[in-house]
């Protein structure tokens, strides 16, 4: 109860707040303030059923059934999880989702990581991919898929399912979640969020931080050629001043330079990728 209580106080603080954006930021802190670990590892769960199923929006996703795909991943994982747990500690899931022409990855609520293997053939270094990882994590840390959520349901229906006043809110938020294209876009200040852990927790892996601005820079890029597949680069909107605050806070840090790209160790995995990929999409 005492959750909804601090839900009324935050809702009426919200009232005297004029600004959409100030409206948004009060929302969110309701929505996480409302939210339990055990709904968002319902609702997580319910997502990855839901992207199994597929929806008329979006085909059922394939998972990478390549044991040394998707041991590598979990390796990777394991190597970050350690100080994303000192912020937030969660039980995390990684999935492989097995579609080499789309650069994209994204988190659920309850720990839920996905990664496509077309991001990984758009990566050059480990460094890169760990970048991405850790952002995504960054995400679950931050708690940012209350804001998801709200967007998705509006807050009632979050208030609702807090209150477990309707059973069936879940099975909606899951549909809508991924019916509109999986994960939509967070909030500009979320992504700058996600960002700084994702160069906090690289770093204290052994990485070079650095991994997760020349990924954007990739990206970029590559945007005039083949735009449709950039997925992560569409919800991840990479202005000038977004890498440069990755790269500020790296050496406000000390960490330029610092840190192993692990050379080498992506393409074994790269080539499994692509010799196991259909001819028409090469
Ligand atoms: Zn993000």
């Amino acid at each position: 109860m005492r959750r909804s209580l601090l839900a009324l106080a935050l809702l009426s603080a919200s009232c005297t707040t004029q600004t959409r954006e100030g409206m948004a930021r009060a929302e969110t802190a309701i929505a996480k303030a409302l939210i339990s670990d055990e709904q968002e590892d319902a609702i997580g769960r319910q997502i990855h059923a839901e992207l199994e199923k597929g929806t008329p929006e979006t085909p059922p996703v394939r998972y990478s059934t390549d044991p040394v795909v998707t041991t590598y991943i979990n390796n990777l994982t394991a190597k970050l999880t350690p100080y994303a747990d000192k912020d937030r500690k969660t039980a995390w899931h990684m999935h492989v989702i097995d579609d080499p022409k789309v650069v994209n990855a994204f988190a659920t609520p309850g720990g839920h990581l996905y990664v496509y293997t077309g991001l990984l053939l758009a990566a050059d270094t480990e460094a890169e991919v760990i970048g991405v990882m850790s952002h995504e994590m960054g995400h679950v840390v931050g708690r940012h898929s209350a804001r998801q959520m709200v967007n998705a349901l509006g807050l009632n229906a979050i208030a609702s399912l807090a209150l477990g006043e309707n059973p069936t809110t879940l099975a909606k938020l899951a549909a809508a979640v991924v019916g509109q294209g999986t994960m939509l876009a967070h909030s500009r200040s979320d992504e700058n969020e996600a960002d700084q852990y994702a160069v906090k927790y690289a770093a204290a892996a052994g990485y070079d931080p650095g991994g997760i601005a020349s990924f954007f820079e990739k990206l970029k890029g590559k945007q005039g050629h083949v735009p449709q597949a950039l997925t992560w680069l569409s919800t991840h909107p990479a202005p000038a001043d977004r890498i440069t605050k990755v790269n500020q806070a790296i050496a406000r840090q000390g960490l330029a330079g610092r840190g192993e790209i692990g050379a080498g160790r992506l393409e074994p995995i790269k080539a499994r990728i692509n010799a196991t990929r259909p001819v028409s999409s090469r």
